[in-house]
């Protein structure tokens, strides 16, 4: 539901202003209609049903994967396709991973979002009505800003949303923003939010000019400067960053690649993430044993490093395969 026009709405029909955070709880709850909101009187359920659209985001497809993985893909009232996952684990955990934009603007040429055509940036609304989807049909407690989009470069809304899902169940060190390392907005959620929320860098090369290659927003923002306004959040909020790394054979998985990425990395302030890549097209997946081995370097410089599981592949709802239209076929890159 959109908010702000909740807001407005209330104060038109002359309600007092705790009606709007009692709907927003009984929403956050999981509540699957107005009619669910018992404590509010039987007329303003009839004038908000009217007046205020339950949910502004259109299911058109769901898909579950066989590990349980769900993937559903949504419509924006004005015709954007937005898509969400849930991942659910064995032991409980019950991860969403957000999306902030339809699209994305962004051309790091190994994700499929990239090569789609860019919408526009998701409302703190339509982020949060992407989590309450899920939300009405079970518990959910971790959320990833991992989907279609890059966070900061919408971070007003990112922010805002993030702030509210706690409401729903996900506390703030349970929810994780993830960039390619856009300043300005990064600079923002530094200074800005005080809350135990945590940040992911997509770094997935050190040395300039091959992560150029593969990310060309790097060329804007240089990795230097990008890793610093991270040690600075780490001093700020005393948590690591997580450093997300795409396992892309023959191009960034040598061990001259890990060597270079743990040198410019402090294992104080750092925690690596390999992440085996996920057919696009235009790469191929690293070996197991380049993965291995690549991690074998880390662990002799100390970095702490783990291996991402994949989810959902047979879906495409695994990391970096959220894409709607149809897709170009970017080329390899070599390195
Ligand atoms: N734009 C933000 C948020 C998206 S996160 C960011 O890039 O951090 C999505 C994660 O999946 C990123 O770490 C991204 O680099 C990674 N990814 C993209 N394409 C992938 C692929 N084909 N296989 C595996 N991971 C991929």
């Amino acid at each position: 539901m959109d908010l702000v026009l909740l807001e407005g709405t209330l104060a038109d029909l002359g309600e007092p202003s705790y009606r709007a955070l009692q709907v927003w709880e009984w929403t956050a709850r999981g509540a699957g209609s107005y009619d669910d909101m018992t404590s509010l009187p039987k007329h303003l359920r009839t004038a908000l049903a009217d007046a205020v659209p339950f949910s502004t985001l259109e299911v058109v497809t769901e898909r579950e994967s066989r590990d349980g993985t769900l993937k559903t893909l949504f419509r924006t009232h004005d015709g954007h396709p937005v898509e969400t996952v849930l991942m659910r684990y064995r032991d409980g955990r019950r991860s969403l991973c957000l999306s902030s934009q339809s699209g994305c603007p962004l051309t790091c040429t190994f994700c499929a979002t990239g090569a789609m055509q860019f919408g526009r940036n998701l409302t703190a609304s339509e982020i949060l009505e992407q989590a309450l989807h899920f939300r009405r049909r079970e518990a959910v407690n971790h959320a990833v800003y991992m989907g279609m989009g890059e966070p900061f470069l919408n971070v007003d809304a990112v922010l805002a949303s993030a702030l509210r899902l706690r409401d729903i169940g996900i506390t703030h060190r349970r929810t994780t923003i993830s960039t390619v390392g856009w300043l300005p907005g990064l600079r923002r959620f530094v200074d800005e939010v005080e809350k135990p929320i945590r940040l992911a860098l997509s770094i997935h090369a050190a040395d300039p000019e091959l992560r150029s290659e593969l990310m060309p927003v790097n060329d804007r923002y240089p990795l230097d400067d990008v890793l610093a306004e991270c040690r600075r959040y780490v001093e700020l909020r005393r948590r690591k960053v997580f450093v997300e790394y795409v396992m892309l054979a023959g191009v960034n998985d040598g061990p001259q690649h890990a060597r270079a990425l743990a040198a410019s990395l402090d294992p104080k302030a750092f925690k690596v993430n390999l992440i085996p890549y996920n057919p696009t097209g235009g790469f191929d997946a690293s070996s197991r044993s380049a993965i291995e081995a690549f991690k074998a370097v880390l662990d002799r410089a100390r970095i702490p490093a783990t291996v991402r599981l994949t989810r959902g592949r047979d879906i495409e709802a695994a990391c970096g395969q959220l894409a709607t239209a149809p897709r170009t076929r970017r080329s390899a890159i070599r390195g």
